[in-house]
Order: C-alpha cells, then structure tokens, then sequence
C-alpha cells in the first residue's frame, strides 16, 4: 500500500473528525485555527478558538474590531505576534481581496503571518484542493519514516521534508490526507513515547526498525539561554484599582497591558517620589521568572500603594487605572495575568 493509503485508511478509522473547526470549515475558520495551534495543543486550543469564533465570525468583523479587542481573545495563547498578525491579516484580506480569502499559496504567504504550510492547509482544509503542509507534526512523521537527520531549522532538512511532503500528497482527498498527517503526528508519532505499535507506517518507518524514535527531528543546537532582569512596579490605589500602560505595538507583549518597569539599579523610592508624590506603601514582592524563546526574563515585582489615584493618566488612552473587571476585559500577558491572580 502506498504512504498516502495507509494514511487514509488509517485516517477513516481513527483520524480526527469532530474538532470545532471540522465543521463548516470555511477558509476563514480555518485560518483562525492553523494560526492558534502553531505551538499550542488541540485541547488547550479548543476553548479559545470558541470564544474567538464567536465574537469574530468572519474576518470583517474581526478585521473592524481594535486589537485591544482581538488580544484580550489571545491572552494566554502566548506568542502574541500571532495575535496581532491575525488582525493586521483580516484587515489585509478586507483591503485588498473584499474580504475574500485568496485560493492560492502564493498569495496568502504574501500576507502577514501565514507561512508556506499554514498557507497550504488552509487550500487544502477549506476546499480539498491539492496543497502541501509540514507543520511541526508532519516534520516528525516524515523525519522518523524515512530516517532525515538534522534539525529541522536548517533549510537543507527544511528542503528534503518539504519534497517528501510533496511526493506523498495524494491529488485526491487532499483535505484528509493533511488532516491526518497533522492527527498522526499529535496522537500516535508524538515527541515522545511514540505509538508505533498502532501506527500504519510501521511496515517501512526507519525510525522504528532502528529503535531510533528519539533521534528523529534532530534537536536544535543548544544554545545557553541569556537571563535578563526587569522590575515592575504594581501601583495600585485604595480603590482597588491598578495602574497599567499599554506596550507599543512592537516588541514583546506588543499592544498588550502591563505594569511600569524600571531597571533593579533604578532607585524606586527616588521614582515614586518624582512621579507619585507620596505613597502609602512599598514592598517588595517575590521575584519569579518568565521563560521566552530566546531568553529568560527574572521579573522583581515592587507594590505600591497610594494614597490617591494620579489623575494625569488616561490622557491618550495608552495608561489608566483598572478595576478587577476591567482587568478581564483587556489584553494582559501571562505573567500580569499570573501576578494578578495572586495578589487579588
Ligand atoms: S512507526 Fe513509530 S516512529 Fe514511525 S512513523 Fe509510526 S509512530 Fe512514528
């Protein structure tokens, strides 16, 4: 039987069928979801891709909303570039194609966000039409099957994945294929304690016959992680209320709300004075760490008090004080989110 069969009929038996973006798979639905499971798995995915359908249902509507509105949906998905990029995308799409998806790969990679696989899996997935993935999943499958060493990253591996997607995409049943090569790779071919005794590749798969599972993707070079530090100042007033900025649109937390930060050589005390006039209280709080991709972030809280809110802020919209509600109303990132969590 042919890789592509095997797949299929493995696929017809067990592959997935009823995630939410299964249904009515439109181009749109399926965007929505190829970009919120980079990086993020299935079940963690699903409630988010809910809630986001729901108060977006169609790319003008998504494209029409503030990004304030579209990355209060993503906190917590993490990688928030994603987020952002999704609406810069929709508004895109409404600019330039009426609000139509483009049907072709080499349009939507030309749009912000949308890379060579997710551009194929949203032809494939929303029209069955023949188009190629190799997302993270599929990179496994096919690294294990036919035994490719290297990382990944590299693009010589990067090439020999994408011709052997290529060579066993089948031009019918584009749609399941995909899907199932995506299923494979989350159920059964996973990083992992693979499944191999359940896996219909098993017959040909390099990997398995060389008991060689945990070679396959190659790993990245290491490289030692830089550690960084930051302090936040937590201002909050006897109301209850705290008082944030909005991040530029650039940079990490990009759009997103946070807290004030000075450096740890910075003198607080000298800051609250310049800028808070008198304060109640401070304290310094537990320092916790906040693990990017590139680096770790050593967070050194310090709460403040006053003893009155400042009345300057919201001027331009871009700083103000929240209540707890509003604070679930607007897009925080996860360790403001965790911080907050622990102090209220
Ligand atoms: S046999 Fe094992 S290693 Fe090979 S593709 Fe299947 S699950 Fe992956």
């Amino acid at each position: 039987m042919t890789f592509s069969k095997s797949i299929l009929k493995w696929f017809d038996q067990h592959g997935r069928k009823h995630l939410p973006w299964q249904h009515n798979p439109t181009a749109y639905r399926v965007w929505v979801s190829e970009i919120m499971l980079q990086q993020t798995q299935v079940n963690t995915v699903i409630p988010y891709y809910e809630r986001f359908i729901n108060s977006f249902p169609t790319v003008n509507i998504l494209a029409e909303a503030t990004q304030d509105e579209v990355l209060a949906h993503w906190a917590g998905l993490g990688y928030y570039a994603r987020g952002r990029n999704l609406h810069k995308c929709a508004q895109a799409i409404v600019e330039h194609y009426q609000g139509v998806f483009p049907d072709t790969v080499d349009a939507l990679v030309a749009l912000p966000g949308i890379g060579q696989s997710t551009a194929g899996a949203i032809i494939s997935l929303s029209s069955n039409q023949r188009a190629v993935i190799l997302d993270g999943n599929v990179k496994r499958v096919l690294a294990r099957y036919h035994g490719i060493k290297g990382w990944p990253g590299k693009t010589a591996v990067a090439n020999t994945l994408w011709q052997w997607a290529e060579t066993h995409t089948p031009n019918t049943r584009c749609a399941d294929f995909n899907q199932a090569m995506m299923d494979m790779g989350a159920t059964l071919c996973t990083r992992s304690n693979p499944r191999c005794d359940r896996c219909p590749l098993q017959k040909d798969c390099y990997a398995f016959h060389h008991s060689q599972q945990a070679d396959f993707p190659g790993k990245k070079p290491k490289k030692i992680q830089p550690v960084k530090t930051t302090q936040w100042l937590v201002i909050s007033n006897p109301q209850q209320q705290y008082y944030l900025e909005q991040r530029p649109p650039q940079g990490i937390w990009g759009g997103l709300w946070s807290f004030p930060e000075l450096t740890l050589d910075d003198n607080v005390q000298e800051y609250c004075k310049t800028h808070f006039g008198s304060i109640k209280s401070l304290e310094y709080y537990t320092a916790f760490r906040h693990t990017f991709s590139h680096y770790h972030l050593d967070i050194h809280p310090t709460l403040i008090q006053l003893h009155q809110p400042l009345l300057h802020v919201r001027d331009n919209g871009c700083q103000g004080w929240f209540n707890q509600q509003e604070l679930a109303e607007i897009g925080l990132a996860a360790p403001i989110k965790k911080l907050l969590r622990r102090l209220l």
